[in-house]
């Protein structure tokens, strides 16, 4: 029978991945693509979709709702993320280099709006559910109220990159308010995530970290002792966020 030490090969292929991720331009040029299509597919449908006759009521709740499964939804991507070791195949330059904000959580300073067109990059999950999104609400129309809380799933899905953007990296008294009413995700709540294991994946505002963390508990052993791991032998450059 052939033994074989895992960690030395998973950090040798981190560091392929990395080396493909920082030297095929390929990889920045998609992330732009899934950030143009992540930014902008929502307000074209909130363009093209008539919201007129919902009452106010209808939509706060579709908000209210749209918000918590964007801070689910989000939370479960980056559990299955940081606990994934693919670094080999296509996908495996966006696998290690998302590995990385465990490394260095602080994100480079700059200006919000660009946080969120630059961020909502690494959702490629979120441009295939527009692009489906987009063909059915053009094909068939559904009631306005689901519509707008599909549509509104996908901006909250992006603001919730801003909103780790700015538990990491803003401490001004606007973003300090938000995260003390949890509207955006504060910072005492998260430390969690980078201090313990396999726990807090939230991060639109962490409402949704108790269940989150009871299925994390169930699926995964954590990223401390797995993934965590895997760029301690790495030494070349930062991605460009951080
Ligand atoms: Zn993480
Ligand atoms: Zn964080």
């Amino acid at each position: 029978m052939i033994t074989e030490n895992i960690l030395p090969r998973k950090q040798l292929e981190f560091n392929a991945a990395m080396d493909r991720y920082q030297k095929n331009i390929g990889y920045k040029l998609f992330s732009i693509y899934i950030s143009l299509v992540n930014t902008f597919t929502p307000f074209l449908l909130f363009f093209l979709y008539d919201f007129n006759g919902l009452s106010t009521l209808t939509v706060l709740a579709a908000i209210f709702i749209a918000y918590i499964a964007a801070d689910f939804i989000n939370g479960i991507v980056h559990m299955m993320l940081d606990n994934n070791d693919s670094y080999t195949g296509l996908t495996g330059p966006f696998v290690a280099s998302f590995h990385l904000h465990h490394r260095t959580p602080v994100y480079k300073k700059r200006n919000i709006l660009l946080v969120y067109f630059f961020e909502s990059g690494s959702k490629i999950w979120l441009t295939v559910y527009l692009v489906l999104l987009f063909a059915l609400l053009i094909t068939h129309p559904l009631p306005a109220t689901i519509a707008l809380l599909l549509i509104l799933f996908a901006v909250f899905s992006c603001l919730a990159e801003v909103s780790h953007y700015c538990c990491h990296t803003e401490s001004n008294m606007f973003t300090r308010m938000l995260s003390s009413v949890r509207i955006l995700l504060p910072k005492s709540h998260h430390v969690q995530h980078h201090t313990n294991d396999n726990k807090r994946y939230a991060f639109l505002n962490g409402i949704s970290d108790p269940l989150l963390d009871i299925i994390a508990s169930f699926l995964f052993k954590g990223y401390k002792n797995n993934t965590d791991l895997h760029y301690a032998k790495y030494t070349g450059q930062e991605t460009a966020n951080r």
